[in-house]
This record gives C-alpha cells, structure tokens and sequence, in this order.
C-alpha cells in the first residue's frame, strides 16, 4: 500500500494518506451527521456537521497513534519502520525487516491494540467530565463526540486482537508459538491458516447477512473478509521469502557475467546490437577500463525513438556513483529491500572497488524456483 498524499513526517516517520481513506472519512462523517440529526436535532444543522467533521478527523489521530505505536516499539527494537499508511480499513506501518525473535514480535503487535484501548479509555473520560452519564445520545456535543470515539477506539482493539495474520491479533498468536516451538517458520504457516480462517469466517458471515436483509453492512463485512484473505496471503508469502532466503548472500545469486559496452555506442546501435541480439538486461558501460555505470531496458524506454540515434551510452546510463552498490556478502534479503527503496531491478555488486556482477529480482527468483523444483 503505496501513500497518494504525503502529511509530513512525526517522529522521523513519513506519514500518508490513501485515497481510499477520503471514503471512509466521508461515510463516517455522513453516518455520524445522520445519527446526530435523530437523537440531537436541537442542536442545528452547523453543530452537527461541525461535531461530525470534528470525530472523523480525530478518529484519524487515533488510528495514526494506534500505528505510531507499533513504530516507535519496533524502533526501540532496532527495527526502522519506512512509512504508515492509513487506507479505508486503518492503517499499515510498513516496518523494514521481520523481528528477529519471539519476545520483539509480540511486543510489536500488541502495543496496537493496547494504545487504541487506553485512547478508548481517555475518550469515554472525556466524555464522563463532559457530563455524560451512561446515556446512549450525550446531549452535549463533546460528550457525544468522545463517547463515540470511545467506543469505536475500544472496537479498533477488538478487531485488532482477532488471532488471523496480518492483523495484530495474527501477529502476537504467531509470537506464541514462536516462543513455545522455536519454529518461526512453523509459528507462521500456522499463523496465516487461521488467518485464512478467520477471513473464510468473514466472508460467509457477510454473505449470509447480505441474504438475511443486512445490505451494505453485510458486504461490508464480507469485503474486510477479503481484504483479511489477501492479506494473509501475501504476508505469508513475505515471511516464506525471508525464512527461504535468510541464510543466501548476494554471492550464490548474482549474475557474473556481465556484458561490457563502450560508451561512445548511440542507442540505435546498442538495442540492435546488443539488446536485441543477446537477450540480457543489464550493460555495463566502461570507461577507460573502469565501470561507468550501467544500461537496462528502463534507462531505453525513457528516451523518445527518433533520438535513439543521437544520443550515446553515457547520456543514458545510471552512472555507478548513483546507484546503491552491495558486496558479494552483503544477505540477499537486504539487497531486496534496498532494489525496493530505490526502485530499481538490479544492484551492481563490488568488492574492492572492483564490480564483481550484477544482482537483480530475477536471479533471486530464479534461485528461489531451483531450490522449489528441488523440494528443499
Ligand atoms: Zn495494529
């Protein structure tokens, strides 16, 4: 999940918006307006969309603490968190690597659920000062307001703890039988079936609402099955990934034979010659002996046909000192997540300020496809 709005960073962590948020802002704004229009009509038609601007927006700040949370404990824990996203289901902290251990694991998830209780607990105190006394509609607006942001803040822990991976929940239930095995890998096959589960559960629970007169609820509920569903899915595929690739350097994958080009070479000549003809990716491009810098496909298709014949090599190239390099040692998975910062589909490997070869996603693919064909 890619932010489409930048709000700043906080705490040293960039933090974004979704498009898709600006939907469930502007559903809860309009249910809340609705709610408070039958059980608080005297308090006119500017209070009430004031009230209910005012929830969304600080429903906002608490799914950003609830994230922030998980952040900064996996910060304590040596782990850098690149971004938090919130979407129209909450929010994803996207944190750089898998903790390395139980006790980490479970920290991490369950300080979510937690932060979001205490905010509930503050809010519905908020609201007992406000004058709120167990009533279901407040009569003052900050009551009403806090009350709801309780609940809702108390529902957000709720969901949260459901044991089925990606969720919280799935995280700290993976963090148990990581501790009681020993297995990570174990603990996360296991953790992401019940996901599956969980998530199967949702889907025929909505589908079974929407058939019984539930409507936009029941598919509601049954879309968050999905999303659970998907969810799950790719996040055991992130973590199989890690387990399969955790002991590979840069070294037993990369590519060494690398084709060297001059260049001088215009790119008219190079894609007949070369691209076309051998069927490789990635040129390295010398100069006086020494590499340069380095040509794919990517650097081609930025440039405009009719300039292809005048324009050279070096106008194109990624020059070397541009680009991350990695040494034959460096893990393979770090050489992934660095091709994922920078965008990029290759990484030229040096040592001793001497380019050994070039790394790319496929050589770490294809790797991964040997050892399944293999059975290992
Ligand atoms: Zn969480």
């Amino acid at each position: 999940m890619r932010s489409n709005i930048r709000l700043g960073r906080f705490f040293g962590i960039e933090v974004g918006l979704h498009y898709s948020w600006f939907l469930i802002a502007f559903l809860i704004t309009m249910s809340l307006a609705a709610q408070f229009r039958e059980t608080n009509a005297s308090w006119g038609a500017v209070v009430i969309w004031a009230v209910s601007i005012v929830t969304a927006v600080l429903f906002f700040a608490a799914l950003l603490a609830h994230e922030m949370s998980h952040a900064l404990v996996a910060r304590a824990h040596g782990l850098t968190t690149r971004a938090i996203t919130l979407f129209a289901l909450g929010g994803v902290a996207q944190i750089e690597k898998e903790p390395a251990d139980a006790k980490t694991e479970f920290w991490v998830g369950i300080v979510g659920p937690l932060s979001s209780a205490a905010i509930g607990l503050v809010c519905l105190l908020i609201a007992w000062a406000a004058g709120w006394r167990g009533a279901p509609a407040p009569d003052t607006p900050i009551a009403a307001m806090f009350l709801w942001l309780g609940y809702i803040n108390f529902m957000l822990a709720a969901f949260n703890m459901i044991p089925g991976f990606p969720l919280d929940g799935g995280r700290i239930l993976r963090s148990i039988i990581w501790w009681r095995t020993g297995s990570g890998e174990r603990s996360t096959k296991l953790a992401a079936r019940i996901g599956q589960t969980v998530a199967l559960l949702f889907i025929a629970f909505g589908i079974f609402r929407f058939f019984g007169g539930a409507g936009f609820g029941g598919l509601w509920i049954a879309f968050i099955g999905w999303f659970l569903l998907q969810a799950a899915g790719a996040s055991y595929a992130t973590v199989t990934l890690t387990t399969g690739l955790k002991d590979v350097r840069v070294g037993d994958v990369m590519n060494r034979d690398c084709t060297p080009v001059d260049g001088n070479l215009n790119v008219e000549t190079f894609v007949e010659d070369y691209l076309l003809r051998t069927g490789r990716r990635c040129f390295v491009i010398e100069q006086n002996g020494e590499i340069a810098g380095l040509v794919t496909p990517h650097e081609i298709k930025g440039l405009e046909r009719q300039r292809w014949p005048y324009t050279t090599l070096y106008d194109v190239m990624r020059p070397l000192d541009q680009l991350h390099t990695v040494t034959p040692a460096t893990p393979v998975m770090e050489a992934l997540e660095t091709m994922g910062r920078d965008d990029v589909n290759q990484l030229p490997v040096v040592a001793n300020n001497h380019l050994e070869g070039i790394v790319t996603r496929a050589n770490v693919l294809q790797f991964l496809q040997t050892r399944a064909e293999l059975g290992r």
